[in-house]
Parts: structure tokens; sequence; C-alpha cells
């Protein structure tokens, strides 16, 4: 069904209504969430343009590229604290799943967020 695909996020939304508009630019973050599952969409898709465009000046890695290996199967949100439309910072708990050459990982990171100029992005995460 062309033009319906739900996001790589797990959002249950239409991914040109999720992550895709993120991703592309069209539409700015509203939130740290909405910030992270763009990113888990683009390892999910190897966007790694948008990953260093998400990534904080400050913390961003020269090489940004994506492990095409890895196949991103799942996320899910477990906490958020602050990131609104009135947050300047903002932490979001999560896990994601993926499978590296058959074998099902679960990575549990709390990631920090902050604005530059307006814009949400990522600045670095504690990996359980
Ligand atoms: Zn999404």
């Amino acid at each position: 069904m062309p033009g319906t695909n739900v996001c790589w996020c797990d959002s249950g939304k239409p991914a040109d209504q999720c992550c895709e508009a993120i991703m592309s630019g069209r539409t700015p973050a509203p939130t740290a969430e909405a910030l992270m599952r763009s990113r888990y969409s683009a390892f999910a898709t190897a966007n790694a343009a948008w990953l260093r465009d998400s990534w904080h000046p400050d913390t961003r890695p020269v090489d940004t590229s994506v492990d095409a290996s890895v196949r991103w199967i799942g996320l899910k949100i477990a906490a958020t604290s602050d990131g609104g439309a009135d947050d300047e910072t903002g932490t979001v708990e999560f896990i994601a799943r993926c499978k590296r050459g058959g074998r099902a990982h679960r990575m549990h990171e709390i990631s920090r967020f902050s604005r530059v100029n307006g814009r949400w992005v990522y600045v670095d995460g504690d990996v359980d």
C-alpha cells in the first residue's frame, strides 16, 4: 500500500506524518522524543545524513555512517522527562531491539537532548 507505510519507530503513525517528515527536514521535531524517534528511524533506514544533522555539534562524531548489517526491529519509549515545547533540555529512556547476524540484541539507553538554534538535537546517552 504505497503512502501508508507505518513508521519504523513503532509510533503506529504513517511514516510521512512521523519520522520521515522530520528526517527530510520538512517538519522540525516538536519534542525530544520525536527527535529520538527520528534518529531510531535513521538507524533503521541507514540515513547517516540525518544522524549527523540531529547530533549536537559538540558531541557529533566525525563518522555517522550506519552499520547496514544491523536490522532494527523495534522501539519502545520507557520514560521521558522535559523535552517539550517549553523546554531547552530533555531526556528520553528507550529500548531498541535489533538483529545482527541473525542474533537479537536489546539496547537500553537514556539519551540527553538539548536545543541548538531552537532545534532539538541529540547530545549523548548512557547505555545500560
Ligand atoms: Zn516515527
